[in-house]
């Protein structure tokens, strides 16, 4: 393990707690006056009175303010760059949806910090130069296809940039190169095998011994159903395009949350509502701030992603925080009837059922004053029979557990193998039509 760690180059992943500690407030100072050259945040500062040399510690973060995605807007194109036009060699945009997308630009540094970032995530997972990589992620904008081919090359590995989509080349190429690591999201990922299994095919002879899984929430029984129809590892992978991309935080072979690279983060869970810190280990809004980028340095962003801090040293020996699975984020959770729901939390309840598949769709709807919500669920083509009259008990045990998870009733359809649609990308679960 540890050559393959020296191979990527990595100084900080083996720092103890004082190292990083130290590291952080010196790299913290650097990175507040690094901002305060940005015409944003050297205009919040005046506002609030700020003066970027009173900040020592890490524990002084919390004189400074957040930064939203309000507030990228606000500044976009290059209203938080600290660096000429001439020294930028990338950009990157987050996949929003509506209105301006806010723009991340990057210098060499921060493209050569981001490769040895990633690289170091993928070798935690026991990943070297002899693996065959393949990339089923969206390269261009969306940070999870560069983000992850840079890291792979860095390792060495022979990389596929497949990209995403066209289903029955992914599963060629993989079979014709050996390929023994996958990055995808979960929901194609599950795609693939579903479709694999469609054809009267096996996924798990293809080989593959990791699949590094992302950029959208998955629950625990998601990877574990993975896991078994292909027989491999599936590692969990956290990361935003403000923050770079993939490679903020990775699970280790332990499988048991991911630890985030706290030479590169400075990490603060808080309650959303009253945007004070949460108690240790409770589950609050994921807040960062960058520690080593050059180009845009970014402090207090509120991510809106839920999670919390795990307690206790990971079994790896690393001394970097662990991050608990996602919940959601803040603004995925449903009110349905004055009840707060996660669709994970649905998720986790069909995940659990063996005769379903892996796709489903939560569909929201009025019926009269009233919120109704419908859970749309295909069954496991192992166990389609051509018909879907002989599972009417099931169905009905299902939406008893549902019942049982959210609170209240929940109509659920089962519906055929391959009928809902399927995601290249993040899947879009809920359809919210109130
Ligand atoms: P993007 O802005 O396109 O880079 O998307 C980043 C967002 O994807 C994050 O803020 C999270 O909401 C979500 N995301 C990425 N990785 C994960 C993960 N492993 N688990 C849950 N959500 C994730
Ligand atoms: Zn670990």
């Amino acid at each position: 393990m540890k050559t393959v760690v020296d191979k990527v180059g990595s100084r900080f992943e083996w720092m103890s707690r004082d190292e990083i500690t130290e590291f952080q407030g010196a790299a913290l100072r650097t990175s507040v006056a690094r901002a305060a050259r940005s015409p944003h945040y050297s205009a919040k500062f005046d506002e609030l009175g700020i003066d970027p040399n009173d900040i020592r510690l890490t524990k002084d973060i919390t004189r400074l303010p957040f930064t939203t995605k309000e507030d990228l807007r606000l500044s976009y194109p290059d209203k938080m760059l600290t660096v000429d036009r001439e020294q930028v060699v990338r950009l990157h945009t987050s996949s929003g949806t509506t209105g301006k997308p806010t723009a991340i630009m990057h210098t060499q540094q921060d493209i050569d910090c981001w490769a040895e970032l990633m690289a170091r995530c993928l070798a935690m997972t026991g990943a070297t130069s002899q693996d065959v990589f393949q990339n089923m992620s969206g390269y261009g904008m969306f940070t999870g296809g560069l983000g992850l081919h840079y890291g792979a090359e860095r390792l060495g590995m022979l990389v596929i940039p497949a990209g995403p989509g066209q289903t029955a080349r992914q599963i060629m190429l993989i079979r014709d190169f050996g390929v023994t690591c996958i990055h995808s999201t979960p929901s194609y990922f599950m795609h693939v095998a579903e479709k694999m299994i469609q054809d009267g095919d096996d996924p798990k002879p293809l080989g593959i011994e990791r699949a590094f899984c992302g950029a959208e929430p998955y629950t625990e029984e998601l990877r574990a159903k993975l896991q078994d129809l292909y027989g491999c590892r599936v590692y969990n992978s956290y990361g935003l395009s403000e923050m770079m991309g993939p490679g903020v935080a990775f699970e280790c072979t332990y499988q048991d949350g991911m630890h985030v690279w706290e030479d590169a983060y400075l990490v603060e869970i808080i309650d959303p509502e009253t945007l004070e810190p949460v108690k240790e280990g409770a589950v609050g809004e994921l807040v960062m701030t960058t520690l080593r980028r050059e180009a845009m340095p970014i402090i207090r962003y509120r991510t809106r992603d839920l999670t919390s801090i795990l307690g206790g040293e990971c079994r790896c020996g690393r001394k970097h925080a662990r991050m608990a699975r996602f919940v959601g984020r803040s603004d995925d959770m449903l009110i349905v009837g004055g009840v707060n729901v996660f669709p994970s939390q649905i998720e986790e309840v069909i995940m659990r059922n063996d005769w379903l598949g892996g796709n489903y769709v939560i569909q929201l709807a009025k019926q009269g004053a009233l919120d109704k919500m419908t859970v749309k669920v295909e069954i496991a083509q192992a166990v389609f029979d051509g018909s879907l009259d002989n599972i009417r008990t099931k169905r009905d045990e299902l939406a008893n557990q549902v019942k049982d998870q959210v609170g209240f009733t929940v109509n659920v359809e089962v519906v055929e193998p391959g009928s809902l649609p399927a995601s290249e990308g993040k899947a879009k679960r809920v359809m919210d039509e109130r």
